[in-house]
């Protein structure tokens, strides 16, 4: 389920950041401890009154040289294009600048929700200073402090209450969602191409596709699937859809709707940074990964070159030692004919249910082979285990003190859990609870 957006605009140096690290700042902190992966303070999940929606700070965006007049202006309007409601901020303190102005003239025009925020109005004899900002012209304006947090709470209540339903297509529960990303070059297009061209399109364009995805679905060998391409949305020709950030959002959202994730390098040049930041992004969402090595036609090979290429691969996304590594060519379709058949196991391992006393017996044999680790004369003890969710699975160990459960004997666990049961290509997510 895709979740709405909503996209803080407005000058630098008005608080947007500091005001995006208050509304994401928990959550944060909790997806932070995934070694390896760098995070990116543009594009979160934030949650208020029970409503899950997107923010971006537009001001994190980077667009060229472009003069600073410029920059501003496409970051509203990159906020109209992406956003369900637009959080307009200024500086209470700097009075309504002509640039405040220029903003809010291309964001009436819009016709999107707005909700103006006044920046640091740190105390209630600054108050005053909000009247002004009425100027503008939006119903409704909040005086806020970021640095001191306050009146967030009253500003985001009138943006959760104009956010849209939720407005995504809904599918079979059996269908595969997939969808694939990567950097720019590295051969998403041609692969969305290949795979569709291969079969038989039942539908395509259905009803319902948003804006920043397309959704194709088929069928292969009885199983349908869903294609969910937004390599194909971009290039409209505004300057910052060649912004790489960019590109990442709309990744993001069509990941979040899918079961599978291909995550796409080229074979051709290697493995870059970048290609880890947005693997990234699919791990932290929860979501079954194949790595699929692209070009492999243009690679000069002898027989030990892709067992070299996996090993590469498992150095630097060791977070990913789940996700299986397929070699392809989108462009001659050598090896295509493996990728669906990947898909659809990754699928089922990330739906997989362990019975309950199977769970238990591969869990209690793990601490006889290896002992829990012991903190202050204190044992951890394992009471007892359950799978509480699919997608990814996540299993429940009932202790006597979570806080003794680390993360190295967590990944011993989790590895003898691959061990016995089919994970391929998912996640799995081990919490550790208090036996009450
Ligand atoms: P951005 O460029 O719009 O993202 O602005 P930042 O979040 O980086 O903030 C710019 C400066 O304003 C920083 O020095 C912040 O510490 C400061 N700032 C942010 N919010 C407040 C606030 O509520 N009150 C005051 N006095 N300063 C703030
Ligand atoms: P995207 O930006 O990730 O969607 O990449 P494209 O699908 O647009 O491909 C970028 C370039 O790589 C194009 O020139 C493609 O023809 C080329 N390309 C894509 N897949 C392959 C492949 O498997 N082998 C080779 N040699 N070139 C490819």
């Amino acid at each position: 389920m895709s979740k709405p957006v909503v996209a803080i605009v407005g000058r630098p140096n008005v608080g947007k950041s500091t005001i995006f690290n208050r509304i994401t700042g928990e959550r944060l902190a909790i997806v932070e401890d995934t070694p390896g992966v760098t995070r990116d303070r543009l594009y979160s999940r934030a949650e208020w009154l029970n409503r899950e929606f997107h923010l971006i700070d537009t001001g994190g965006i980077e667009i060229g040289d472009e003069p600073l007049l410029t920059q501003i202006r496409e970051q509203a309007q990159m906020a109209i294009d992406e956003a369900d409601v637009i959080f307009f901020l200024t500086n209470g303190r700097d009075g309504v600048t002509g640039a405040d102005e220029e903003v809010a003239s291309i964001l009436r025009r819009s016709k999107k929700p707005v909700v103006l925020g006044v920046n640091k109005i740190d105390s209630y004899e600054m108050q005053e200073k909000v009247y002004e900002f009425y100027s503008l012209g939006f119903g409704s304006v909040f005086g806020v402090s970021g640095e001191h947090g306050l009146g967030l709470g009253d500003l985001l209540d009138e943006v959760v209450s104009l956010l849209p339903d939720e407005r995504e297509p809904e599918y079979e529960e059996d269908t595969i969602r997939m969808s694939v990303i990567g950097r720019p070059n590295v051969g998403k297009s041609s692969l969305v191409n290949a795979v569709l061209g291969e079969e038989r399109v039942i539908v395509s364009d259905i009803a319902g596709t948003t804006r920043d995805a397309v959704d194709t679905v088929f069928e292969k060998e009885g199983q349908e699937y869903v294609l969910i391409d937004t390599a194909g949305m971009r290039k409209r020709g505004k300057v910052y859809e060649a912004t790489e950030k960019y590109s990442v959002l709309r990744a993001l959202r069509a990941l979040e709707r899918s079961d599978v994730v291909l995550v796409v390098i080229n074979g051709e040049e290697g493995i870059r940074e970048q290609d880890k930041r947005i693997a990234g992004y699919a791990h932290d969402a929860g979501r079954a990964i194949l790595i699929v090595v692209n070009k492999w036609d243009a690679v000069e090979k002898d027989d030990k070159t892709m067992s070299q290429f996996t090993e590469k691969v498992r150095e630097e996304f060791q977070f990913l030692s789940y996700a299986p590594v397929l070699f392809l060519s989108a462009k001659t379709k050598q090896r295509l004919q493996h990728l669906l058949p990947a898909v659809k196991e990754a699928a089922d391992n990330h739906n997989l249910r362990v019975p309950t006393n199977v769970l238990n017996d591969v869990i209690m044999d793990a601490v006889i082979m290896n002992p829990t680790p012991t903190e202050n004369n204190k044992r951890l003890r394992i009471n007892y285990a359950t799978q509480v969710a699919v997608a990814p699975p996540t299993i429940v160990l009932f202790v006597n003190e979570p806080e003794l459960m680390h993360f190295s004997y967590r990944r011993y666990l989790e590895n003898k859990l691959r061990e016995a049961f089919h994970f391929e290509g998912t996640p799995i997510k081990i919490i550790a609870r208090k036996k009450n």
